[in-house]
């Protein structure tokens, strides 16, 4: 039978050919020691035990060992529990449980038939002692041993197709999840990270910023009078000067670098590896840069001037996210109070 840990499961699982080999022979000698089955459920929790993959559930089993409570019962709910926990890594309990509830059918089918198999096969070879003849022998095992090996033999292989089966539904769970993740942190309108997907890239970028001693700085844009634009030309024009903006401030910066809709028409940017001084630079760029273009809404209208506003701060290592965006937003709301179409940086607070 080939076991669970030799398919293709999650990192943890993945340990080198010769590190399997060894582990499986361990496995296999404890539970010959302890006189229990090599079965699926007993043999994944013993390879997780000896392996240590889990030091929680490893732990776990030892004191369940030790007190002498290992049976089918208790092995049906560490098997759970390791379970849950392999596929708990990576995707969400509710859309794992059903796939997880056919693999225990499909191992509990396995289990009563293995017994059922055991018996009839047991019997069958016991049976072989009223044999004196070598071609009786040979008839006796080609007629009745064999079969029901053969019988032991599809039952397994049922089982082992049932995995497969389960590990492709997981896998297709696992590019949903992620479509659907990446999703939630994407703008529908701008195709740029929302808010969300701006907290999560910060984070690391914090993260980041903390353990390499190396600072970042963080822009925050925002269109000037763009309630006005709205009214004049219609939303539908204000929707494409967002998608525009975003166009164009992803054009403008560069490498690590990255934009993010914030809010309704707030974009921030984030410049890794930028001092204070350059930030203002690039922010007074992107402000020139939105400026000299006019827009040209509609061939008989007016062009719209866009203009932003702009706030940098600088990231002070070790301090929260929420003091770097504060001093970024105070910036910003300075630029707006001071005329608009402005770059106001930290040190004018
Ligand atoms: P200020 O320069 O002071 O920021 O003035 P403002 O008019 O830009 O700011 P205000 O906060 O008064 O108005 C924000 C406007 O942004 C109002 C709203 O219609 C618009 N807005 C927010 N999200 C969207 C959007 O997704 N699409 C469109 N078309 N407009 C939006
Ligand atoms: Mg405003």
């Amino acid at each position: 039978m080939k076991n669970l840990n030799s398919l293709d499961l999650p990192h943890r699982y993945q340990a080198s050919l010769k590190d399997t080999e060894t582990l499986c022979a361990k496995t296999l000698r404890e539970l010959k020691t302890k006189k229990i089955p090599p079965n699926p459920i007993y043999y994944t929790l013993f390879y997780e035990w000896i392996s240590q993959i889990d030091s929680d559930l490893s732990a776990t089993i030892a004191e369940t060992l030790e007190f002498d409570n290992y049976d089918d019962a208790s092995a049906q709910i560490l098997f759970n529990m390791l379970w849950s926990k392999v596929l708990g890594q990576s995707l969400q309990a509710e859309t794992t449980s059903e796939i997880l509830n056919e693999l225990l059918d499909s191992f509990d089918h396995w289990l009563r038939s293995h017994d059922h198999h055991y018996l009839i096969l047991n019997g069958k070879i016991e049976t072989l002692h009223q044999f004196f003849s070598k071609e009786d022998i040979l008839q006796h095992l080609q007629q009745e041993v064999l079969p029901s090996i053969k019988a032991y033999q599809d039952d397994t292989f049922q089982l082992h197709q049932q995995i497969i089966q389960s590990q492709q539904e997981i896998k297709q769970l696992q590019t949903e999840l992620t479509k659907a993740t990446s999703l939630a942190k994407t703008d529908e309108l701008t195709n740029i990270p929302n808010r969300r997907g701006f907290n999560e890239k910060i984070k690391a970028m914090i993260d980041n910023a903390n353990t390499q001693q190396q600072t970042f700085s963080l822009l925050l844009a925002d269109i000037d009078l763009f309630k006005n634009i709205n009214d004049q030309f219609g939303h539908l024009i204000g929707d494409s000067i967002l998608r525009y903006l975003a166009r164009l401030l992803k054009n403008l910066i560069k490498g690590q670098d990255f934009v993010a809709r914030v809010g309704g028409k707030e974009f921030a940017i984030v410049l890794p590896d930028t001092s204070y001084s350059d930030a203002l630079k690039v922010a007074n760029n992107i402000r020139s840069k939105i400026a000299a273009k006019p827009l040209q809404a509609k061939s008989n209208s007016l062009p719209i001037q866009l203009t932003v506003s702009i706030g940098v701060a600088i990231y002070q290592l070790n301090e929260p996210f929420e003091q770097l965006f504060d001093r970024a937003d105070r910036c910003l709301y300075q630029a707006k109070a001071n005329g608009r179409h402005r770059t106001v940086g930290e040190d004018a607070l």
